[in-house]
């Protein structure tokens, strides 16, 4: 706290030098090497979960190799999918987002370079990334190909400095061994961390602390609490809860009210959040699967849910920089019978319509248009290096090697 005439004082940073230590809170820029990049925060020497984000990851990396279009809008997409994978950030001034059909970004943006997606440049950059976090903590966990939390609690006794400083020279490091840049959220927990890396992006480091995270969290809108998902969100608006501000505002009898998650999600709101950092371990298998809303038959809806299915596990795959050698389809009957089919695939692939296409060929031999299901699960297995997936001309399904599961529960 302020006493008259004694100015507080506050931990500060030094992104670009490291230095570390207390300073005046009115202090601009740091004192040993004049840098304006400082870093100042009460939490700043304790905060220890750190969420770390790519900078327009598949497009930074396409400049970096091709420095000539530095200045220029870069979108990479492919012609397939037809939408935008990664707009760098002269692109976003157009507008241009992640997701959006290509033919919108044109519009938005017509002297954008487009490039198609390269993902064995990508699942080598994020490697590299990758092992540099692993440098600083085996408590690392990817959440996709360019974003990972961190687990820095014992960092300062292994590395003897805080989590911050590590996480600067991280940073630094990335940027002049890698070419691309990361941002960085850390935090008390995951929620803050991950909403603290996405607050000052490009080249972002955030800190949300303990002290602020219920101000922080209360004009944000419900959904970005983990486990809030279009249904739950649903709920709660028919309820008038539409932001974090409205949870928190909730008597323990109207939290309880809400349901047996009513609790727990106003814990949520205020920024509480137990979620470990979870390191991959050894990972035979990677699947997605979804219950349906209502039991279907009819082969071109099941195709649709596969469809979505597909991209998913694609994601899922990229983000543990693995490949399918081979598709395992799940299917679970109206009347709870469990069906699941496997088809080698004759080189592993990491792509959406290529799990898709080998998904469709298992299907079509189980939707006869009158069994109805009420689950669709889409796997792969066995795994394989996403090194070795999408070569050429190869890649496909392989009819002659489907087999049939077990029918079970
Ligand atoms: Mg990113």
């Amino acid at each position: 706290m302020a006493v008259a005439g004694v100015e507080e004082r506050l931990p500060a940073l030094c992104r670009d030098c490291f230095a570390f230590a207390e300073a005046p809170a009115s202090r601009r820029a740091c004192a040993l090497c004049g840098s304006l990049r400082l870093v100042r925060h009460a939490e700043l020497g304790t905060l220890s979960i750190a969420h770390i984000d790519c900078d327009a990851f598949f497009a930074s990396v396409e400049k970096r190799d091709r420095p000539e279009l530095a200045a220029r809008p870069v979108i990479v997409g492919g012609s397939r999918r037809g939408v935008v994978a990664a707009a760098c950030y002269v692109a976003r001034l157009s507008g241009v987002r992640s997701a959006m059909p290509m033919f919108r970004a044109l519009a938005l943006c017509p002297d954008a370079v487009v490039l198609a997606p390269n993902f064995s440049k990508y699942t080598a950059a994020a490697r590299a990334i990758r092992a540099r976090m692993l440098a600083l903590t085996p408590r690392m966990q990817p959440l996709s190909i360019d974003e990972a939390v961190l687990d820095l609690a014992d960092a300062e006794a292994r590395h003897g400095a805080p989590a911050a400083v590590l996480l600067a020279r991280f940073a630094q490091e990335v940027e002049s061994g890698l070419g691309l840049t990361v941002s960085v959220g850390l935090a008390p927990n995951r929620l803050l961390a991950k909403l603290a890396a996405g607050r000052d992006k490009p080249r972002g480091f955030a800190l949300i602390g303990a002290a602020e995270a219920r101000a922080v969290l209360a004009p944000l809108p419900v959904r970005v609490l983990p486990g809030v998902g279009p249904v739950q969100e649903r709920h709660l608006a028919a309820r008038g809860i539409t932001r974090l501000a409205d949870l928190q505002a909730l008597s323990p009898a109207q939290a309880r009210a809400l349901g047996r998650e009513g609790p727990a999600l106003v814990r949520r709101a205020e920024g509480e959040d137990f979620r470990q950092v979870v390191p991959d371990g050894e990972t035979r298998s990677v699947s997605v699967e979804t219950t349906l809303a209502v039991d279907l038959a009819e082969p071109a809806a099941l195709e649709r849910v596969l469809g979505k299915l597909s991209l998913k596990l694609a994601e899922r795959l990229q983000a543990k920089t693995l490949a399918a050698g081979g598709v395992v389809l799940k299917l679970r009957t109206g009347d709870f019978a469990t069906r699941t089919r496997h088809l080698r695939l004759a080189v592993p692939t990491g792509q959406a319509p290529l799990l898709l296409a080998a998904a469709r060929t298992l299907l079509a031999r189980e939707a006869d248009g009158l069994t109805e299901f009420r689950l669709i699960g889409l796997g792969a297995e066995p795994l394989a290096d996403a090194a070795l997936a999408d070569r050429g001309d190869l890649a496909g399904p392989v009819d002659a090697g489907i087999s049939r599961g077990r029918a079970g529960r």
